[in-house]
């Protein structure tokens, strides 16, 4: 058939709408979906004969063509994905996966009205902040604490309550960026705080802070290296020297924390990192950190300090802006709950879970899952078991190689590329690296469960003609 036949063939808008299959979808689908949809499935045939890919047309194609078209725009945009990247706190998926019992206080308070600002007691008017002060100066030894939107609005908040129309002292070595739009000295001029940098990027000396203070000095600054580490010839100022300087001179210490570690990582086989407690220990003002990154908890950015400071921060007005809602302050409260009993905190806090995985459980975990992939794709793939590693992700324990065993698959029947696109495309959505040819799975970050879904989503995969 020459072109101009095949374009006289294509289907009208109308009649396809007419069809049994296709008024099936609108069923299910709300219209105006169906009808965009069969519209592009026209368009999109159209092309197809423009550019000589087709040599015939077929109502049932387009028909077809528009069902998987109305099936995609039907999904919803922000949705569940299958984490296979090794990757803990993966901060494009959403980091930190919530605790089943945080979930249920969020769906609890979703549901209907709460406590949210009500005091039961005197039955007024309350404070959203108390649904998680106790639990985190009980957590760190603070004095008072606050939960914000995020740890950027939580050092946006501290840098604006401290040093607004003052000078804010920070070492050039922690001048960091975090996640391509946190940058300290674009959150500084934000808040109205003059910086004053000083010391070199490997090596900042106490002295250089004490020739920076001036009568308009208002805050010391120090940002925790939480995704980078500089190695080699470095110094810096500890904490506690940098809580002696400001005393001596009167002026509050700020330390931006970053990860959110609320209990001494290393008693479980990680990395030490700084806890907020230790912090608090070393008399910082003011402690800031993420409430889902190695915490494991929602979004949230976490300020724990003085009582005057926390005071002032509270009645700021920037606090409203960046305040929390119900259902995060409920997985929050819930999430900092479980640290009250570690043996629960570990099993229950999926982030902690995967992060003190032992090399063992993911061995075991990885060949269970290449089993079934081999029985479930025959010849179509070449499936394998290998020690690599995992990451904690999210700008967190930076130099830590977490061993593990990863799944390696190389298809036959499609290409690796395509059959990583059909996993990330499909229902579920698959995430999972190409390593020398192979899709790469690390059941480190699966959850429970995942992996019946990973093994039909691959066989389909595989068995879907190439496109
Ligand atoms: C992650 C991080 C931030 C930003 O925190 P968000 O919760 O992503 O807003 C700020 N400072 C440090 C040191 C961090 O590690």
């Amino acid at each position: 058939m020459d072109t101009n036949a095949l374009l006289r063939a294509l289907p009208k808008v109308d009649r396809l709408l007419e069809r049994e299959d296709v008024a099936a979808l609108a069923a299910v689908h709300p219209r105006p979906l169906v009808v965009e949809a069969v519209r592009e499935a026209i368009d999109a045939t159209r092309a197809d004969v423009l550019a000589g890919r087709l040599t015939t047309v077929s109502e049932d194609d387009v028909a077809a063509r528009a069902a998987v078209a109305v099936e995609r725009s039907s999904r919803r945009s922000l949705r569940r994905v299958i984490n296979a990247s090794g990757i803990v706190v993966h901060t494009n998926l959403g980091r930190s996966p919530l605790a089943s019992s945080a979930i249920d206080a969020v769906v609890d308070v979703a549901a209907g009205y709460s406590t949210l600002e009500y005091d039961v007691e005197s039955g007024e008017r309350g404070s959203r902040h108390v649904h998680v002060e106790s639990l985190l100066t009980r957590l760190t030894g603070a004095e008072a604490a606050m939960a914000v939107n995020n740890n950027a609005s939580a050092v946006l908040l501290g840098l604006a309550g401290l040093a607004r129309g003052k000078e804010a002292i920070v070492s050039r070595g922690q001048l960091v960026e975090i996640g391509g739009s946190f940058r300290i000295p674009d959150i500084m001029r934000e808040s109205g705080a003059t910086m004053v940098e000083v010391g070199t990027t490997n090596k900042t000396h106490l002295r250089d802070y004490e020739a920076a203070l001036t009568p308009r000095t208002g805050l010391l600054l120090k940002v925790h290296s939480s995704n980078f580490r500089v190695v080699g010839f470095t110094e810096g100022v500890s904490l506690a020297e940098l809580v002696e300087l400001g005393a001596q001179h009167g002026v509050p210490v700020f330390e931006d924390q970053g990860s959110g570690v609320l209990i001494d990582l290393a008693r479980f086989g990680m990395p030490g990192e700084p806890t907020m407690a230790q912090a608090v220990a070393a008399g910082a003002d003011l402690v800031s950190a993420s409430g889902d990154k190695l915490l494991g908890g929602p979004q949230a950015g976490i300020l724990v300090g003085k009582w005057h400071v926390i005071e002032k921060l509270k009645k700021h007005p920037l606090a409203r802006a960046v305040r929390l809602d119900k259902m995060t302050l409920a997985a929050l409260e819930m999430t900092l709950r479980l640290y009250l009993d570690e043996e629960r905190l570990f099993a229950e806090v999926p982030t902690l879970r995967m992060l003190t995985m032992s090399a063992e459980e993911s061995a075991a975990r990885a060949e269970k899952l290449a089993a079934a992939l081999r029985d479930a794709c025959g010849d179509a793939c070449d499936v394998r078991t290998s020690p690599d590693v995992s990451r904690a992700g999210g700008g967190a324990l930076p130099m830590a190689d977490i061993p593990t065993t990863v799944v390696s698959v190389a298809p036959r029947t499609v290409a690796v590329n395509e059959l990583e696109r059909r996993l990330r495309l499909g229902t579920p959505t698959i995430v999972a690296r190409i390593r020398d040819d192979r899709l790469q799975l690390d059941p480190r970050t699966l959850a429970p469960g995942d992996e019946p879904a990973i093994v039909a989503a691959i066989a389909r995969a595989l068995g879907e003609a190439s496109a």
